[in-house]
């Protein structure tokens, strides 16, 4: 079993660790801080050292329960090494601003438009979510959207990650009024839900990696959109950095 460290904490950059297994191409841990893909957020990419090799991280990704560092070329390592792990930021930082962007976007949809989220794929540059019931969606509409989200995300809204058994999670997301039916999704090996709290404005259970302030994700614009199935709409979207 690998130990995660992005459940607890999204800003370790750096990391040690010890290989507790290799494959032709991946490289196991017994702890990591690369996200594998998974939850409609990429896997990370990244490096991985030893005092003498350094293997590129292509990707992260989960098989059958184990979390695989994928190499490009020959796995240059043993088990029992010692290593550094270090994500690429630049990737992992805006997948945190689009991912905590998207949960808003779809609380505000939730809230003003009365839609469900239904998909979601959070990569660098452009994400995307697929919402229902909805037919089509206006330029009227998407202003209208845009502008209450950058209205929240300029609210400086703290993002704070929490632990809650299964069933407290789907009682209180429920009683708050959050959404909570996409959690009968989530397999019943998974006994402790992370909930992402963004201010008081949205909580939602989710593994995926996201920032500490609204302040961190800029500004949003919702770009095409395009019908994914009866009453189903995705959209997709981009944002502004804050330092732009
Ligand atoms: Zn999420």
């Amino acid at each position: 079993m690998t130990e995660l460290l992005y459940m607890r904490d999204n800003y370790i950059r750096e990391f040690e660790a010890t290989i507790i297994g290799t494959t032709d191409n991946s490289i196991i841990l017994d702890r990591t801080a690369f996200y594998p893909e998974g939850g409609g957020q990429i896997g990370d990419k990244g490096t991985i050292q030893s005092d003498s090799e350094k293997a590129s991280i292509t990707s992260t990704k989960k098989i059958d329960g184990a979390i695989h560092h994928i190499v490009e070329g020959p796995v240059p390592f043993t088990p029992n090494q010692k290593i550094v792990g270090r994500i690429d930021w630049d990737q992992r930082y805006e997948c945190m601003r689009f991912h905590t962007a998207q949960h808003i976007l779809s609380r505000y949809l939730q809230l003003h438009h009365g839609l469900q989220t239904v998909g979601n794929q959070i990569t660098c540059g452009n994400s995307r979510a697929d919402y229902s019931p909805l037919d089509s969606i206006g330029d009227d509409m998407k202003l209208e959207v845009q502008d209450g989200v950058n209205s929240i995300l300029k609210q400086n809204l703290d993002v704070l990650l929490t632990f809650m058994p299964r069933k407290e999670a789907t009682n209180y997301l429920k009683e708050k009024g959050y959404q909570f039916r996409y959690l009968e999704m989530v397999p019943k090996s998974v006994t402790e839900f992370r909930i992402i709290s963004v201010g008081a404005y949205d909580a939602a259970s989710c593994a995926g990696t996201h920032v500490a302030n609204t302040s961190e994700i800029g500004e949003i614009r919702l770009g095409k959109t395009k019908n994914v199935g009866a009453g189903k709409r995705r959209l997709y979207f981009s944002l502004v950095s804050p330092r732009e």
